[in-house]
């Protein structure tokens, strides 16, 4: 079975993917391990935040009455460092001395920083100023109400989540685990990156660019190799990857003679959701389904797996995680040159972006075409240039494909 050469928009592919790729069932995790991941249960609090009236300065817990008619003095009568509990009443006449974080001393009701006091005679604290009740102490369950929700269902869980689960005691999380997944190369002239090519060969960078960027969301991709262009190798490679939550294989998926990937799929019991979609670089791309396992076959082409990846591998993957939005991101920014194209479809070069106070402007890289990698490199994004458009002048407002977190780094697992 070739492509069947129905060509979908890429919008209607997009939704193809979200529709097709459901979240993986919860598993139970360390919250240490949790950063990433999207949670599926609720955290709440097994506890007042904060647990007791608690001083925000270091200074003197006092009666605000008693200072009406300051400049006066207090007799200090304990020392409650963090950590400690009062054990003295401040009656009329009285103070504490007190530490951030400790608890309010019974009948007290405001704290004065030791900024705006002096020592005076005898033990005693001189204070210049008078205090409103409240000043400077954190009330009991301010923030947080013990058995009140804190982080939703649905979060993807920041490092700022973790420290709110961690304060709510929450030692074991609920989310959706990372998929496994499988990569497999295609080609008989593709080989390994440490083989120099010769004669027809070409290195097999495509496995390498996808693992990587699966690695920024902690996931340790196998790698099966490199399949050759023939059904019974394919066959063994593609039985192997199906195993997987989501199968990637690179190449073979056009319309040239050898490109057997699609049928070999589909022998393979795996339901085709489209194989070609209206954008280049990326048109040759096959979606697949087997029961809830999904299969991407990407371009063979460089920068047309790069794209690919990015507009429906990585949506797939992050929705699989449990994210309800999980892009394609496209962006407006403003052209500084002038970009074209032979007209068709609609087509992406890669340009480099920055921010401006006016919002982002995008410049054209040099670039050859869907083989030139190394000319996707030099730009951090891809402009839309849409079908039925030859050319987009400088300052036309244009559609970016961007990358937001393509740089972020993880150490993967
Ligand atoms: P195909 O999609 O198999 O027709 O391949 C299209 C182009 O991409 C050909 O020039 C292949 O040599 C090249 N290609 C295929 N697979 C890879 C790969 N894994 N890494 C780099 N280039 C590849
Ligand atoms: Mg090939």
């Amino acid at each position: 079975v070739k492509a069947d050469g129905k060509m979908i928009s890429v919008e209607q592919a997009v939704a193809l993917v979200q529709a097709n790729a459901v979240p993986l069932p919860p598993v139970d995790i360390d919250v240490d391990k949790a950063v990433g991941r999207v949670l599926a249960e609720p955290v709440c609090s097994d506890v007042d935040m904060p647990p007791f009236d608690k001083s925000a300065m270091d200074g003197y817990a006092v009666r605000a009455a008693d200072l009406g008619d300051a400049p006066t003095e207090l007799t200090v009568i304990e020392d409650i460092p963090a950590g400690t509990v009062p054990t003295q009443r401040v009656e009329p006449g009285s103070c504490s001395r007190i530490m951030t974080g400790a608890p309010v001393p019974e009948r007290a009701d405001a704290v004065i920083r030791v900024e705006d006091t002096a020592a005076a005679d005898d033990g005693r604290v001189r204070f210049e100023r008078p205090v409103r009740p409240g000043d400077n102490i954190c009330r009991l369950g301010e923030d947080v109400r013990s058995g009140q929700e804190v982080l939703p269902v649905g979060r993807l869980l920041r490092p700022v989540d973790i420290g709110v689960a961690s304060a709510a005691g929450a030692t074991v999380l609920s989310v959706h685990p990372l998929p496994s997944v499988a990569v497999i190369a295609t080609g008989d002239e593709v080989i390994e990156i440490d083989q120099k090519p010769e004669g027809a060969q070409i290195r097999n960078s495509n496995s390498h660019l996808v693992c990587s960027r699966l690695r920024q969301f902690g996931i340790a991709a196998e790698y099966l190799g490199i399949a050759p262009d023939d059904s019974a190798g394919l066959t063994r490679a593609i039985q192997e990857g199906l195993k997987r939550d989501v199968m990637v294989i690179s190449g073979g998926v056009s319309m040239g003679d050898y490109d057997l990937v699609p049928g070999v799929l589909v022998e393979q019991g795996v339901e085709l959701l489209f194989q070609s979609v209206a954008v280049k670089p990326g048109r040759p791309v096959v979606f697949g389904r087997r029961g809830d396992g999904l299969v991407f076959g990407l371009p063979g082409n460089p920068v047309a797996n790069l794209v690919a990846t990015e507009m429906f591998l990585l949506p797939a993957i992050r929705r699989r995680m449990g994210e309800e939005s999980p892009g394609p991101v496209f962006a407006r920014a403003v052209l500084t040159k002038p970009v074209s194209h032979k007209g068709g479809r609609t087509s992406l070069k890669p340009v480099t972006i920055e921010r401006t106070p006016d919002g982002w402007r995008a410049t054209p890289v040099e670039y050859h075409g869907s083989a030139d990698l190394a000319g996707a490199a030099r730009g951090d994004a891809f402009v839309e240039i849409p079908q039925g458009t030859l050319e987009l002048p400088a300052e036309a407002t244009v559609r970016l494909l961007t990358f937001p977190d393509n740089w972020r780094t993880s150490n993967g697992t």
